[in-house]
């Protein structure tokens, strides 16, 4: 199976061209170009041909599929519902302000915490996110907008506070946060981006040693209506 290209942060997709004997100038190219220019198209420009071809044979560039959209006529929210290669879904938010936006990003599929008054933990963990399934949120709403609200794709502000608990799905939130910062790609500044807890003591532990720079918020409830917060 291939290696999806969104799991890898700048370090680990350095690490992979180099034991691989690649050009590892290769990284910063891939980077500016998916994640700055956020395309989504194979990149052939300033790579050397054995690098396309170790990219064709190993790595997957493809994202998440929007399943369905729904905008609000009252205050231009679009959600989102992305279905996942293992038919699961999960929804994500763009929440816009002054024509920019934030997004409200899931970590999981269902959720262990089973908070009293939130329909998706009644449904208990169905499994974590990856780290491309949660950068590809990001992408794929960014594309939307560049396609259904040209001129408006900035999305300022990053907030996981849709389905499931971030902390409790650490390495894989860590890493979509280490590819948000890095300069080589989208370049977000680390107090844009908020992890919503609902308290994992676990999580809390690792987020104060590993990454205390992205900001924390203990959530009582979530942005996502609690009727439309199913697992499909
Ligand atoms: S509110 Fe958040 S942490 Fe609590 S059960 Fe729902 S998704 Fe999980």
């Amino acid at each position: 199976m291939k290696q999806s290209f969104y799991d890898l942060n700048y370090a680990d997709l350095e690490m992979l061209l180099q034991q691989n004997t690649l050009n590892h100038s290769a990284a910063s190219v891939l980077f500016n170009w998916h994640y700055k220019k956020k395309e989504n198209t194979p990149c052939t420009d300033k790579i050397a041909k054995g690098s396309l071809v170790f990219f064709q044979d190993n790595i997957d560039f493809s994202l998440p599929e929007i399943d369905t959209v729904q905008e609000s006529t009252k205050d231009r929210t679009v959600k989102f519902l992305f279905k996942l290669k293992d038919h699961y879904k999960v929804e994500t938010v763009l929440i816009p302000f002054h024509n920019k936006y934030s997004i409200c990003l899931s970590s999981q599929v269902g959720c262990a915490m089973n908070c009293s008054f939130c329909f998706t933990g009644k449904q208990g963990l169905k499994r974590n996110l990856t780290t491309s399934e949660i950068v590809g949120q990001f992408l794929q709403a960014w594309r939307w907008l560049a396609t259904n609200r040209s001129g408006e794709e900035r999305i300022l502000n990053i907030v996981f506070m849709g389905q499931g608990e971030p902390l409790h799905n650490f390495d894989a939130v860590k890493k979509a946060c280490e590819i948000f910062l890095s300069q080589h790609g989208t370049s977000i500044g680390v107090q844009k981006i908020t992890i919503s807890t609902a308290g994992y003591i676990p999580g809390l532990a690792r987020w104060s040693q590993e990454i205390p720079g992205v900001n924390l918020a203990l959530s009582l409830h979530s942005i996502v209506d609690p009727e439309i917060r199913t697992i499909v």
